[in-house]
């Protein structure tokens, strides 16, 4: 029994079918793909692995504070385990931590896309999310984050990951809609092998393949509880509109997006899951020519940008705050003016539909895959910024490791 049924536990579903298990689905929204795998910034980025808590982060995020437009925002609040969090993610920032963390996430992402290849080739759904395989471009505003742009080739080239660096003008070359933001730029890097696509759209079409081969969705369902004896789970206690309910399974995955760790929280089972609140626009392309093909992301202001068919999605900011999903319309200006000054007349900017999403992030940026310490519990979330990129990796790796297989890829799994 899968718990959600956001992008992560949708392909969990596939994989757990492949692997031969019988799987439902619960979620209390009506659809798949409701929550933060709704609209976010559609990018596949296995170039970009280096998790937020990084060496440079405490000084950036001094020298955001108190600015309207900062990607990053901290609003404590008198709650231990926010403060906990955070001690986690300055601990985290340790350029050895740093280090581990993005090789771990690298190999993860770079296994996921394999994966993701796959898995839409066999699902028969590679037409069905806006896909496009055109690459990622990192375009870089100050020559001095430029200048770093070449050991960070050096580093992921070991897992594979192709950067080729480019200069303003090859960066026009690799996206000609980048022409009229060309002499701002300092230089761009390229990472051919990214792609990009709906998240929401590839969770309903998936859950659609699922739905037709026996697996049972059940919508409109919220889990309140999950209940527990003798260190193993006994089922899962939820309200639908006909009323309260106990649905039990063998094994019981928890793929909830922010809202695992305060499910979990009453059985002992510790999850450091915060969310992090971003924010995305999305509006119809205006001018095709000058709206990109290539997804964009911002290294400065850390935006992305991403061509979903007839439609353009930009996305950015952190905030850690609360879970509540209001709309700073600060963020959602901010966020227009980027797009209307670095890509002009791309887009119809009074059709913008705007949106909150709640990255569910841990202090490091790796994801919780594995066993928890009850029994028939396993977990497969906490994907921060990268649910979407990471998301047929973990949910492979989670089927093997359930079944009892060695997982493809190397990862520090949760063993219980
Ligand atoms: C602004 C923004 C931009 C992003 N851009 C990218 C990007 O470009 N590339 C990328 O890889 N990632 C990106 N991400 C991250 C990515 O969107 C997330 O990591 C991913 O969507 C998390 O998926 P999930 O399935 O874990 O969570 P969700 O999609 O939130 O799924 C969790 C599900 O659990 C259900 N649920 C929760 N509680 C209950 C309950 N009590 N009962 C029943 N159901 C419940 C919810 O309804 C939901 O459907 C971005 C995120 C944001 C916010």
């Amino acid at each position: 029994m899968v718990l959600g049924a956001g992008i992560t536990g949708v392909t969990t579903a596939w994989y757990l079918r492949r692997a031969g298990f019988e799987v439902s689905v619960i979620d209390r929204q009506n659809a798949a793909g409701q929550e933060t795998s709704f609209a976010n910034g559609g990018q596949i980025s296995v170039s970009h692995p280096e998790p937020w808590a990084n060496p440079a982060a405490p000084l950036v995020a001094l020298r955001w504070l108190g600015r309207a437009d900062a990607p990053l925002r901290l609003r404590p609040r008198i709650d231990p385990a926010q403060w906990q969090w955070m001690s986690g993610f300055l601990r985290e920032c340790l350029p050895w931590r740093s280090r581990r963390n993005t090789a771990a996430i690298a190999t993860l992402a770079v296994h996921s896309l394999t994966e993701l290849r796959r898995l839409r080739k066999a699902a028969g759904i590679a037409n069905a999310y806006d896909a496009r395989a055109r690459g990622i471009l990192h375009l870089f505003f100050e020559t001095q984050q430029f200048a770093h742009a070449r050991e960070r080739m050096a580093a992921l080239a070991p897992f594979g990951i192709e950067l080729r660096a480019c200069d303003a003008e090859r960066c026009v070359e690799t996206e000609p809609a980048l022409a009229t933001l060309a002499p701002r730029l300092a230089g761009g890097l390229y990472a051919p092998g990214d792609e990009s696509g709906d998240a929401m759209r590839f969770s309903q079409a998936l859950a659609d393949v699922l739905t037709g081969e026996g697996v049972r969705f059940h919508y409109g369902t919220t889990i309140e509880r999950l209940s527990a004896s003798d260190g193993r789970i006994v089922g899962v206690e939820v309200r639908h509109a006909g009323g309260g309910d106990t649905l039990r399974a063998d094994a019981y995955v928890v793929c909830l997006g922010s809202h695992g760790r305060q499910l979990l929280r009453p059985l002992g089972e510790k999850l450091s899951i915060f969310p992090l609140k971003g924010y995305s626009i999305t509006a119809p392309v205006a001018d095709t020519a000058r709206a990109p093909q290539v997804s964009l992301t911002d290294e400065s202001r850390r935006i992305v940008c991403s061509r979903l068919g007839e439609r353009l999605r930009i996305a950015g900011t952190a905030e850690l705050n609360d879970y509540r999903l209001d709309i700073d319309p600060a963020r959602i200006a901010a966020m227009l003016e980027w797009a209307t000054t670095c890509l002009p007349g791309a887009i119809a900017p009074e059709q913008t539909v705007p949106w909150a999403g709640l990255r569910p992030s841990t202090p490091g940026g790796l994801p919780v895959i594995g066993r928890l310490r009850h029994e028939r519990l396993w977990c497969n979330t906490g994907h921060g910024p990268l649910g979407w990129t990471l998301s047929c990796g973990s949910a492979s790796a989670l089927a093997a490791l359930m079944r009892g297989d060695a997982p493809a890829v190397d990862f520090p799994f949760r063993r219980g």
